[in-house]
């Protein structure tokens, strides 16, 4: 039998697992931390889950796009929460104008018509886009999971996707927002991370289907599920065990050297870590050209967060699960300045939070450079920055949430280096590449390609190779190389579902 060494065990590495073993490989996969998830984590205060990562998971509806990965994945067991009418809300500086995201078509259309009638027209431009997607997100599921004959019957209809995309891709989202002349609703409609209207334009359409849903248990127990879905398949995970470097022998990755020395080998080698530690660390810079280099040369990050997560003793239930408040005056932070603030809670889900009470998170971007010179500084410094931005975003949301401050029960402040430390993701940029018209990967062009030349079975996955990503497009990511794999081993490929075995 074939043996795959995985490495590393988020969403990408873990996804991976699942398939080879599905299709006949020995696994093996290792995973410097000492839990599986990678960045789709949780940790615990005082009675309090703090999620780091998922507000909503795509694929949750069965039959549409996405779906088919967590049935073979087995990360959500069919259960999803309830999705809220409106989404999220954003509110002007002055407190004036609330811009509410309703899920629902229609409803959001009378929202933006609301907000500025002369802009009626391009309001319905952009939702008739919206609504092309959602028909065409149907069929690239259909594509995906259907059989040879069923994708010659979808070709016409993918024919017309690709021309869709192709009159979107270069759109840019400050474009897209140039065609509202209200400037409140070019702000709230467009203020969404990256800038790539076609990636934004999926996000609406993925939720209008209401096909984004928050797992029950937030990320920790998502990840938790594909690991055990893995171990089930008979995957081996190696927990706290750290790759240093990937194993060359006469231009073939054969294997890999673990922290402690140790050498594994292996038949293929799949990194699912992140792709700098791996091209300029683990293969040390050994492939490096032109074109893999030009991503870190080019491409801007997705901005490295810190995240102040809230135990609070308080009914947040009324409020929409995500609210965004532009700031009248700016809050200076060491090296950032935020123009404005977000809210998530998560009282959907009573797993989170002792009875009464809820987990609610503020997540803001803040460069890397200024922690490292605090850590150099001492804990205390570190610790006194993490204080202070406790303290500003409390006093912040005790004027928004009149309460706030005496129900906080619990309190956390993650910065860039946590992210770092944790996963290893270059520079804390926690979401890899920022979304841009220049690596949108809906064309199906590569930026880091899947299988590195010039080093014979060696193999990469995961977010930074699906700019602007997420677990479900991260997870296909994973599916495809296992393809591409049995593919080349001249096996066909197959799936099996949670509750069978595997073939
Ligand atoms: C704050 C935040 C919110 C997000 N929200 C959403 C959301 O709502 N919906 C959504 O779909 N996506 C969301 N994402 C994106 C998504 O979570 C990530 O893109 C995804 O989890 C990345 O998975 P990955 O497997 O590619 O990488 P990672 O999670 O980074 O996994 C890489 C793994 O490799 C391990 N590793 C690294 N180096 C080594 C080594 N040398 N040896 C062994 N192991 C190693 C790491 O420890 C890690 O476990 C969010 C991300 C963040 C940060």
């Amino acid at each position: 039998m074939s043996t795959v060494i995985i490495i590393g065990a988020g969403i990408a590495g873990l996804a991976a697992g699942c398939y080879a073993r599905m299709n006949g490989y020995e696994v093996r996969i290792y995973e410097k931390q000492a839990a599986p998830g990678g960045l789709c984590t949780a940790w615990q205060r005082e009675g309090f889950v703090f999620d780091g990562c998922l507000s909503g998971v795509v694929g949750c509806v069965p039959g549409k796009e996405m779906s088919h990965l967590w049935r073979e994945l087995g990360g959500l067991s069919g259960q999803f929460l309830p999705q809220p009418e409106i989404v999220s809300a954003y509110h002007s500086a002055d407190g004036t104008q609330v811009f509410s995201f309703y899920r629902d078509l229609p409803r959001l259309e009378e929202e933006m018509e609301r907000i500025s009638p002369p802009d009626r027209a391009a309001s319905r431009e952009i939702l008739a886009a919206v609504r092309s997607l959602m028909r065409f997100t149907d069929t690239i599921e259909a594509f995906d999971t259907g059989g040879f004959a069923r994708r010659l019957r979808l070709a016409t209809r993918l024919g017309a996707y690709m021309r869709f995309v192709r009159t979107w891709e270069k759109v840019t989202l400050a474009e897209l927002g140039k065609r509202f002349r209200d400037p409140f609703l070019r702000r709230s409609f467009t203020h969404a991370r990256g800038d790539s209207a076609l990636s934004y334009l999926f996000s609406l359409a993925r939720q209008a289907q209401g096909n984004v849903g928050r797992p029950p248990g937030g990320s920790a127990a998502f990840s938790q599920a594909i690991a055990s879905r893995c171990r089930v398949l008979g995957g081996e995970l190696h927990l706290g065990q750290s790759v240093e470097s990937v194993i060359v022998e006469g231009g073939r990755a054969v294997g890999v050297r673990l922290a402690d020395g140790s050498e594994e080998n292996a038949d293929e080698v799949i990194s699912a870590a992140d792709a700098h530690g791996t091209l300029y660390g683990m293969l040390a810079g050994r492939t490096l050209d032109r074109s893999l280099e030009y991503p870190y040369k080019r491409w801007p990050l997705a901005p490295a967060l810190v995240q102040v997560s809230f135990g609070l003793r308080l009914d947040l239930s009324g409020q929409p699960p995500v609210q965004t408040w532009e700031l009248k005056e700016p809050i200076p932070l060491g090296a950032d300045c935020l123009s404005r603030l977000t809210l998530h809670h998560f009282t959907q889900d009573p797993s989170l939070a002792p009875s009464g009470r809820c987990v609610a998170v503020v997540r803001f971007a803040s460069q890397i450079r200024p922690w490292r010179t605090l850590r150099q500084e001492g804990e205390a410094s570190y610790r006194a920055a993490k204080e202070e931005i406790a303290t500003r975003m409390t006093t912040f949301l005790e004027e928004r949430l009149p309460g706030f401050r005496s129900a906080v029960e619990a309190l956390d402040v993650a910065t860039p280096l946590t992210w770092e430390q944790t996963t290893g993701c270059w520079n804390g940029a926690a979401g890899g590449w920022l979304p841009t018209t220049q690596n949108s990967s809906f064309s199906g062009a590569e930026a880091i390609p899947h299988k590195l030349p010039g080093l014979g079975a060696f193999w990469m996955t995961g977010q930074w190779l699906t700019p602007g990503g997420g677990v479900a497009a991260i997870a296909q990511d994973a599916r495809r190389v296992i393809q591409r794999l049995c593919k080349e081993d001249n096996r066909l490929f197959r799936t099996s579902e949670e509750g069978e075995r595997g073939k």
